[in-house]
């Protein structure tokens, strides 16, 4: 899961990336609703972070604009202010989910698994494909039972395909989703991961699509 916190505060900012990075998350963190702006455009992700309280922008206001142009990123706004007044004008900007300041590292992620799961339309935790079952909250993964081994990145792009069944990724969209904006990627590392989740889950688990990219394909057990 690929998570974009914007927070202007760096010692709550630093709290959360630790936190969400020792959950096996990918954390991009922006201080300003100027920046997350930029990055938006550049990057994709799979869900927002959002303070209320930026320097050059109210969160709300970033949240209504962007959902004015279609954005459809879940996001949960983190708030030091909780009245009904304030709750109904963040639902009405866009948000999808709440969690008032200060809260538990551990609810912040469990908030996000159960929002991109809400998302997804899906009731449970675990995803099926075939024989295969993964965890997005524990990430692991099964095939025909039997738990299977991936690094943290081969957990990322596993993840990243299930949640695109049947659609197709470019390998930016694909990169994305395994490193952080900010984090050093060899050109050949999407390959070398690609590889190693073949030589684990068979050849067709990842297909390509000559041009375009990667999709999900079946699961040979
Ligand atoms: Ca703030």
């Amino acid at each position: 899961m690929h998570v974009l916190l914007c927070e202007d505060d760096d010692l709550i900012a630093c709290g959360i990336v630790a936190g969400l990075q020792a959950q096996g998350l990918t954390v991009d963190r922006v201080a300003t609703a100027g920046a997350a702006r930029a990055l938006l455009q550049a990057a994709h992700f799979d869900v927002m972070v959002l303070d209320l309280g930026l320097p050059d922008e109210d969160g709300l206001a970033l949240l209504g604009a962007l959902r004015k142009q279609g954005e459809v990123l879940p996001v949960l706004v983190l708030t030091a202010r909780d009245t009904v007044t304030d709750r109904v004008a963040g639902l009405e900007a866009g948000a999808d989910d709440y969690l008032l300041k200060p809260f538990d590292l551990r609810e912040l992620c469990a908030r996000l698994h159960t929002l991109l799961r809400r998302v997804a339309g899906r009731a449970v935790n675990a995803i099926e494909h075939g024989p295969l079952r993964y965890d997005p909250s524990t990430r692991q993964a099964w095939l025909a039972g039997q738990p299977i081994d991936l690094s943290r990145r081969e957990q990322a792009l596993l993840q990243a395909l299930l949640h695109s069944r049947g659609r197709v990724l470019s390998s930016d969209q694909l990169k994305d989703s395994v490193y952080g904006f900010t984090d050093e990627v060899e050109s050949n590392a999407l390959n070398v991961h690609i590889h190693h989740l073949r030589r684990k889950l068979g050849n067709d688990i990842v297909q390509t699509v000559r041009g375009l990219g990667y999709r999900l394909g079946q699961v040979q057990p």
